[in-house]
């Protein structure tokens, strides 16, 4: 995939994403929760996990912000559900070293199948935090951790 090519998926799944968020909706059966804000946006997520036998049987957002971070939760909660806890948190690592530039080593760019497309984000280095908020939060949410996440 070239730059160009690669850039037109990133804006189109924002676009499709953004306009029709997939798992949009509290999770009334969630035994993992957490929340997370971008204070430099004003991105507000909430994301719901229903774990069962170490998988992520069900996952779902509600929240408030930019197109990339309703995109991101989106797709977040799209990847992770029906994969293990453990493949969770291999994604969040990758989409993590991808979006960060990679500094702690190369990102498994093929692991990440589809979310490879937030790439494009780099670009644009501000909605970095737009598009790993979802993730940080999934972390939380993992971990059981009681205060919201922030980016900051
Ligand atoms: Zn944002």
């Amino acid at each position: 995939m070239d730059f160009a090519e690669l850039r037109e998926l990133y804006q189109e799944m924002i676009l499709d994403h953004g306009r029709r968020p997939r798992n949009f909706g509290r999770l009334t059966s969630a035994n993992h929760t957490a929340e997370g804000h971008n204070p430099v946006c004003g991105d507000q997520v909430a994301l719901y996990l229903r774990v069962e036998d170490g998988k992520i049987a069900d996952a779902s957002f509600e929240g408030k912000g930019c197109a990339i971070s309703t995109a991101s939760a989106s797709l977040l909660t799209t990847e992770v559900k029906g994969r293990s806890v453990a493949e969770a948190n291999e994604l969040f690592r990758n989409f993590h070293l991808m979006v960060t530039g990679g500094r702690e080593g190369p990102p498994d760019i093929e692991a990440l199948g589809k979310l490879a497309i937030f790439q494009g984000v780099r670009e644009f280095p501000i909605r970095v935090k737009c598009a790993s908020l979802p993730w940080h939060t999934l972390r939380a949410a993992l971990e059981g951790k009681k205060e919201k996440v922030s980016t900051e």
